[in-house]
């Protein structure tokens, strides 16, 4: 089995990627930055989200697992302290596979014949720099409502914990299929009306964006990346073909992680 140790780049992070590495050359298992079947981040959930980025294009033979060296992670769920641990396991087992959903957005442009396709972990948001976001929502082809406000964010279930809770979104299991709409400050009056809570939609169905001026530029982050889009004519999101596959030597319960992140950790 081929690995990969990725680090978020503080003496910490960097020391504990040199044990892992030499501990697990040392059981005799190859390194490879290319084509690990093993990706094993350091860091916390944003050094994660780079390091699943990093690996997008080979999703089906690739597997994950987060080592914290800040405060508890969702995605980074091993303790540096159980590093010697994790080691060993990674060594001498055989991992079990645990599937998440993830989000596919696709970008159409003015001028441009084909849509531009991402993968998101957590979500992807479309917001301005300066003035209200303007945009038809469709479901399923059918117009939903015209949004004005702020932005609004598309998450998947792992990454409902993040930007989309604190949007006032839900908290939803991975194990299920969905992708979830969550607005930023909607304008509410007489002229502009929202549904103004969050939608959660199924695998089979499409949400698409369609700004009402093509000529305005907006900001899209996807996770941890925020980059300016100009002219664009129309976004649709999914839940993506492709999963994220997470190597699991223990069990650790979302909704464990989510008591132990938010409530209080019993660890
Ligand atoms: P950042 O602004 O440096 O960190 C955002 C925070 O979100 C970090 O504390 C990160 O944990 C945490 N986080 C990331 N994924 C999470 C998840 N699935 N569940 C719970 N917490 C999670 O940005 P970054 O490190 O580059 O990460 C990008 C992410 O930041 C985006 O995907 C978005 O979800 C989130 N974000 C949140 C808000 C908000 O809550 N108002 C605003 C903007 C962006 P670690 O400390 O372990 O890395």
């Amino acid at each position: 089995m081929k690995f990969a140790v990725t680090s978020k780049g503080d003496h910490k992070s960097n020391k504990i990627k040199s044990i892992i590495e030499q501990y697990l050359l040392d059981f005799d298992l190859k390194q490879s930055m290319t084509d690990p079947d093993l990706v094993i981040s350091v860091g916390g959930d944003g050094t994660f989200l780079h390091a699943v980025h990093n690996y997008f294009h080979r999703l089906k033979e690739t597997a994950f697992i987060g080592v914290h060296t800040g405060h508890l992670g969702f995605y980074a769920d091993w303790l540096p302290e159980e590093v010697e641990k994790l080691v060993i396991e990674i060594a001498k087992k055989q991992f079990e596979i645990v599937e998440y959903p993830l989000l596919a957005m696709r970008i159409w442009r003015k001028d441009e014949p084909q849509p531009d396709r991402y993968l998101a972990l957590n979500e992807a948001t479309i917001k301005k720099i300066e003035g209200s976001v303007v945009l038809d929502v469709a479901i399923n082809g059918d117009e939903f409502e015209r949004f004005r406000g702020d932005g609004l964010c598309v998450s998947t279930p792992s990454g409902s914990t993040a930007y989309n809770k604190a949007l006032g979104g839900a908290i939803i299991h991975p194990a299920l299929s969905a992708l979830q709409i969550t607005e930023m400050s909607s304008i509410n009056n007489r002229v502009y009306r929202t549904i103004g809570s969050p939608l959660i939609l199924p695998s089979h169905h499409v949400c698409e964006f369609k700004p009402v001026d093509h000529n305005q530029s907006f900001i899209i982050t996807i996770d941890h990346i925020t980059q300016s889009f100009d002219k664009v004519t129309s976004i649709e999101y999914t839940v993506a073909d492709e999963r994220i596959r997470f190597a699991r030597f223990r069990p650790f319960p979302f909704w464990k992680r989510v008591h132990d992140s938010f409530i209080s950790d019993s660890r």
